[in-house]
C-alpha cells in the first residue's frame, strides 16, 4: 500500500493499526523470548544518538530485532550532555545497565548521502564536515561524563550513508570502516578489523557490535537489489514529539523529535535549511 496516496484520516487509522500490530507482536511470547535470547548472547546495551530524519532507522538498517537498540533523536543528531533531561536520561540508562553487569555501546551518528549533497542532513545545512565535528564534540562529552578508559561506556562516532543505509564506523585513530565496502565474505576477518579499529574496546562489546555490522552488510545487499528511488528523501508526513515511537519501525514516514533539547522551537521550526526541511517534509 502506498500510504502517501491516502487521505489523512486513512493515514491516522493506519498509524493506530500499526501501533496495535506492533504492540501485539512485541508482547508475544515468541518476540519476548527472541529478545531475551538476543540479550543473553549480546548483553551490551546499545544506545544510538541520531538525527530525527525519518530515513535514519538503525534497527532496520542492521536487521536488529525491535527493542534492542535504544534510540535518542533530535534535529541533526545535535546533542549537549549538559541539557538537563538528556543528561538525566543517559545517566539513568547507563546506571540501570551497569548495575546488572552490562556495558553500554553508544553510537553517536551523523548522516549524509554519497549521491547528492542535498540528500544530506538539513539540520546541518548539508555540511557533513560540520556534522562530523559535532559528533566528535558529543563523544568528548560522553568521555568526560562516563570515562576516557571506555571500560563501561564505549562511544563510537558513526556515519550513516542514506543512499545505501550503510554504517561508517570511525576508529580510534581516525581510520574508518565502511560497511558498504565490505563483502559478505568479510565476516571471518571483521572481528580482527574491529580490534584494530578500536584497540581499547572490551571483547564483549566487540562481540556485540559484530552482529550490527553483519546485519548492515545484509541490509545493504537488499537495498542494492531493491534499487529504491533516492529522490524521495523526505516523505515524512508525521511529526512525533517525545519518546516511545519505536512502533514506527519503518523509515521515512515521521520526523521524531526527542524531548531533550531545552529549546524545542529549534527542531520543530527553525530557520534557513531547517525551515525548508520541515516545509518539504509536510508538502510531500
Ligand atoms: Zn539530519
Amino acid at each position: 500500500m502506498d500510504i502517501h496516496s491516502k487521505t489523512i484520516h486513512q493515514r491516522i487509522d493506519w498509524v493506530l493499526e500499526v501501533a496495535q500490530r506492533h504492540s501485539a507482536s512485541y508482547c508475544s511470547p515468541e518476540e519476548f523470548l527472541a529478545r531475551e535470547r538476543y540479550l543473553a548472547e549480546h548483553p551490551s546495551a546499545i544506545v544510538v544518538l541520531k538525527c530525527m530524519d525519518g530515513r535514519i532507522n538503525i534497527p532496520v538498517a542492521t536487521n536488529t530485532p525491535p527493542g534492542i537498540i535504544q534510540p535518542i533523536r533530535n534535529l541533526g543528531g545535535m546533542f549537549n550532555l549538559g541539557w538537563p533531561h538528556l543528561g538525566e536520561v543517559l545517566a539513568n540508562f547507563v546506571h540501570d545497565k551497569v548495575t546488572t553487569g552490562r556495558r553500554v555501546l553508544m553510537l553517536i551518528t551523523y548522516h549524509f548521502s554519497r549521491g547528492d549533497k542535498h540528500r544530506g542532513c538539513a539540520g546541518f545545512c548539508f555540511d557533513t564536515e560540520a556534522a562530523i565535528a559535532h559528533t566528535y564534540a558529543i563523544k568528548r562529552q560522553v568521555e568526560h561524563v562516563f570515562g576516557l578508559g571506555h571500560g563501561t561506556v564505549y562511544p563510537i562516532v558513526c556515519g550513516f550513508e542514506t543512499d545505501d543505509d550503510a554504517l561508517i564506523l570511525h576508529g580510534a585513530s581516525g581510520e574508518v570502516l565502511d560497511a558498504s565496502r565490505l563483502a559478505p565474505g568479510a565476516e571471518s576477518t571483521l572481528s580482527l578489523r574491529l580490534e584494530t579499529l578500536f584497540p581499547d574496546m572490551p571483547n564483549q562489546v566487540r562481540h556485540d557490535l559484530l552482529p550490527l555490522i553483519l546485519g548492515n552488510i545484509a541490509h545493504i545487499a537488499e537495498v542494492k537489489r531493491a534499487a529504491r528511488t533516492l529522490d524521495i528523501e523526505h516523505r515524512e508526513w508525521m511529526m512525533c514529539v517525545g519518546r516511545g515511537f519505536d512502533f514506527l519501525h519503518m523509515p521515512n514516514l515521521a520526523l521524531i523529535i526527542g524531548p531533550y533539547s531545552p529549546d524545542l522551537a529549534d527542531p520543530s521550526g527553525g530557520g534557513d535549511c531547517r525551515e525548508q526541511y520541515a516545509r518539504r517534509a509536510y508538502s510531500g
